[in-house]
């Protein structure tokens, strides 16, 4: 198989396999596409708020590249849907790195190959006909998150995406709306939580990131299966290795305490975990949950917050993100209409 050709379809059986709006008037279906380094996810968000189909393609680096595999991936993901690209009220696109909203520009992605400021909206939307939005993937993860929340009942939702991957970083919706600051909004990660722990790639000492990132598994729990750290340590844990057993507890530790660094600067309703060591499924849920019970036995504030019953894990059977990109999109059409 070439190394851009689609590896993957998983359209929603349950689901009408039609995005045609019912009326003119009502909201249009939307593709919303995940750009990562090694893959491009892409989903169709029907009418009313149904992921109709999704796809997944491999990322080529470069410029010109992210613009063609998007495009393919936005055509054959509308084809799977039976949607007509014409007929779409718009695409969204999130990409890992420093982008600008506001005019569609990827100032710079090292992850896909973009190292000067390429306007990669304006360039996907003469391509294909139809309007682009651009954030950046954890902004979408988070808004796709707060859209597939079980308990979202149709008002608002407050919700931080918690991104536990190579590096620690939160996506936030507040209010419904997501919340970009100047750029350096949800960067928990890099909030120190050890004044006299190790010196932190960005200059200060003892950040967040060292001790609740994928990379902080990896050196606490060194893989030497070929599997991921993450899954080793767990394992490991589960089996009584008293190491494993401090190591799993400690790093469970550090991602609570990002849990509530959320609910006590934004008091989000929601805490879901995100990113690559969210994998681990219901073990990393079960970990984290019993780091925020023992802090809470030792603080009757923190007990009074409840935290251990907001945090869930993001699912893993859609692409959180590219429905996210799907839900910028609508709401980006449905604000141009009013
Ligand atoms: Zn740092």
């Amino acid at each position: 198989m070439a190394a851009d050709e689609p590896v993957e379809y998983r359209p929603r059986g349950e689901v009408p396999r039609t995005g045609r709006p019912a009326t003119a008037s009502g909201p249009l279906p939307t593709v919303g596409l995940d750009i990562g380094g090694t893959k491009t996810l892409a989903a169709v968000l029907g009418p009313g708020g149904d992921v109709l189909a999704q796809a997944r393609l491999h990322t080529k680096r470069g410029a010109q590249a992210v613009v063609e595999v998007a495009a393919r991936a936005v055509r054959e993901v509308a084809a799977e849907a039976g949607v007509v690209v014409a007929d779409l009220g718009g695409v969204g696109v999130g990409v890992p790195g420093l982008v600008s909203h506001d005019d569609g520009t990827v100032r710079y992605a090292v992850n896909v190959g973009i190292a000067a400021p390429f306007p990669l909206a304006r360039r996907l939307s003469a391509e294909l006909g139809v309007g682009v939005v651009l954030d950046n993937d954890l902004n979408i993860a988070a808004l796709g998150a707060a859209h597939l929340a079980p308990d979202a009942p149709g008002r608002p939702l407050d919700l931080a995406f918690l991104a536990l991957g190579t590096g620690l970083a939160a996506g936030l919706v507040l209010d419904g709306a997501v919340r970009r600051g100047s750029g350096a909004a949800g960067e928990i990660g890099h909030i120190p939580i050890d004044p006299a722990g190790p010196v932190c790639p960005c200059g200060q000492r003892g950040c967040l990131e060292l001790y609740a990132s994928g990379t902080a598994v990896e050196r606490l729990w060194p893989a030497t299966s070929g599997r991921p750290a993450p899954v080793e340590l767990f394992e490991a844990a589960a089996q009584g290795n008293p190491a494993a057993v401090a190591a799993r507890d400690a790093y469970a530790d550090a991602v609570a305490a990002g849990v509530r660094m959320l609910a006590l600067s934004v008091d989000v309703r929601r805490v879901v975990l995100g990113g690559g060591v969210s994998q681990l499924g219901q073990p990393l849920l079960d970990a984290v949950q019993a780091a925020l019970a023992r802090q809470a036995g030792q603080s009757p504030f923190l007990a009074s917050l409840h935290l251990a019953d907001r945090v869930i894990l993001a699912p893993h059977t859609v692409p959180v993100a590219a429905v996210g990109a799907a839900v910028l999109a609508r709401n980006a059409a449905l604000t141009q209409a009013s």
